[in-house]
């Protein structure tokens, strides 16, 4: 079986420790086999990565651009290419797989910029002859630990603008749908990396532990699930590293009656089901304020017309769940609601596809008349599921919304021009759409969850993760000597 190789200092090569098969969603043939990085490996990935930084951080920074440049337009012209490996890893449909390549690639176009983000600041004359400026400088090397919903894309979130700014990288990637990470190596390697830049090492728990405890790693950016989240964040910063961890969600969408019902339906059924719920940002509580509870027959209708499929049924909206386990606990979930007492307009329990009987399928599934002690409310199903709940006024959408731990995302559908400023003010989740149901914001911003959805200070890309990934160093200068009187040559004689 073809045993995937870890990437350091520049090369593909095999790994001694032992492995565990990745299989595909939709069919359970074996893709290939990832192997657990030994210590040994760990350590070699960590010293070729730190000699590579002390090279590193010496290149000028346009020179670092450039090297950006090349690789987003390798990465564009392999779009198609990744995004078949995606189809294959993880079950998206073509577009979802496309879509996410492209959210990827939008990061390192603005890392491409990296000269203007790294600037600094200065003050002239802060007291008489003497200027105070500050330097961004690169803080050496660093890690990122990545899930398995966007095996593409998020690796992307991190490396490209962590060595923009000087430093080097070590990733870990999910070991659920870890081959694509590879395939991004490669391309890195094509647009003129050097050796030790970024490195390689698959494997699962053990090796998230040796980069949180390894002393020569600087900084730890993760994305996961929320206990482990907490966990990796404990642990990184009691080793001293300065860390960011993005963690699981349960977003909101509020729904107004003045809203516009078709939008509003059309999105929840698309934010809930797009990518099989698979996304940190997946809409997976509504909120019907006042008359739009009448609206939930025409939503199960909506609901029960999107199914499941494999990547290339240009009908299917989404596909497979990404492990048998993950439908199963998905499956255990609608039952323990269904046995709290919420009602079931909609089963996805018991869905198939025909020609696949081995997909780890689940049907779009719709719960009414929700409660916020109910598990189906409180855990993050990361399923197609959606849970509903009806309540009287805009005032206490926002009292429900703010009380959950979660927050990630939100989104209000309305006419009402006050009715969503004062949401967007009075909500506590840190990602707010107004008549758009995943308000993921681009690379120039930073993806900015709040509460139990994000452990740190400074959030993932845009100009929150320059600040993450570099240290600010404060100068403050005088000078004793005379101006030098410059010769007709531009020679300098000193008086
Ligand atoms: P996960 O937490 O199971 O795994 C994430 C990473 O952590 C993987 O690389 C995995 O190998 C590693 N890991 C798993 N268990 C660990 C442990 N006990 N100790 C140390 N490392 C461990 O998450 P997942 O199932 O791969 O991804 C889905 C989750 O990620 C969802 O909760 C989703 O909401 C979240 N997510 C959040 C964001 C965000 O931006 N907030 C983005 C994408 C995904």
């Amino acid at each position: 079986m073809n045993k995937l190789e870890l990437f350091i200092d520049g090369e593909f090569v095999a790994s001694r420790g032992d492995g565990i098969e990745v299989t595909d969603p939709a069919t359970q043939e074996v893709i290939c086999e990832v192997p657990f990085a030994t210590a040994d490996e760990v350590d070699r990935a960590v010293q070729g990565a730190k000699e590579t930084f002390r090279a590193w951080r010496e290149v000028p920074t346009p020179e670092r651009a450039r090297l950006l440049f090349a690789y987003q337009d390798l990465l564009k012209k392999h779009q198609d290419d990744i995004a078949r490996d995606l189809c294959r890893d993880t079950g998206k449909t073509w577009e979802d797989a496309r879509g996410e390549v492209w959210r990827g690639i939008e990061v390192v176009e603005h890392a491409c910029s990296i000269a203007s983000l790294m600037m600094g600041e200065t003050v002239e004359n802060v007291a008489r002859g003497i200027d105070t400026y500050s330097l961004v400088q690169p803080i050496g090397v660093c890690a990122g630990i990545t899930p398995f919903n966007f095996p593409a894309m998020v690796p992307l979130w991190m490396y490209p603008l962590a060595i923009a700014c000087g430093n080097t990288f070590i990733l870990k990637p999910s070991e659920q749908d870890p081959t694509v990470p590879n395939r991004l190596m490669a391309l890195l390697k094509e647009a003129g990396a050097p050796d030790g830049l970024v490195q390689v090492i698959h494997g699962g728990r053990e090796q998230v532990d040796a980069l949180l405890t390894r002393p020569d790693i600087r900084a730890v950016s993760f994305v996961g699930s929320a206990p482990v989240a907490k966990a990796v964040y404990a642990k990184a910063a009691a080793n001293g590293k300065r860390v960011q961890a993005l963690a699981g969600a349960k977003n909101h969408l509020v729904v107004m009656p003045d809203a516009d019902k078709e939008q509003a339906i059309a999105s929840l059924v698309g934010a809930t089901c797009g990518a099989a719920g698979q996304r940190c940002m997946a809409i997976s509580a509504a909120v019907l304020v006042g008359g739009a509870a009448d609206w939930l027959p025409d939503l199960a209708a909506a609901m029960a017309a999107v199914r499941p499929g494999p990547w290339d049924d240009e009908g299917a909206g989404y596909g497979p769940q990404i492990t048998r386990a993950a439908r199963q606990r998905i499956l255990d979930a609608i039952e323990s609601g269904k046995a709290e007492g919420a009602d079931c307009l909609l089963d996805g329990s018991e869905c198939g596809v025909p020609g696949y009987p081995k997909g780890n399928w689940v049907g779009p599934t719709l719960f009414a008349n929700v409660t916020r002690d109910m598990s189906i409310y409180a855990q993050e199903i990361f399923g197609p599921v959606l849970v509903t709940s009806t309540v009287a006024t805009l005032d206490d959408a926002i009292d429900l919304v703010n009380a959950n731990p979660f927050g990630n995302g939100v989104s209000i559908f309305t006419s009402s021009g006050g009715a969503a400023r004062r949401f967007q003010r009075e909500i506590e989740v840190g990602q707010v759409g107004i008549n758009i149901p995943i308000p993921v914001p681009l690379p120039f911003f930073s993806f900015t969850g709040w509460k139990d959805s994000f452990f740190g200070d400074q959030h993932a890309y845009g100009k929150q993760a320059v600040r993450f990934y570099t240290e600010t160093k404060t100068v403050t200068a005088r000078w004793f000597d005379e101006a030098p009187v410059y010769g007709p040559n531009m020679t300098i004689r000193l008086k």
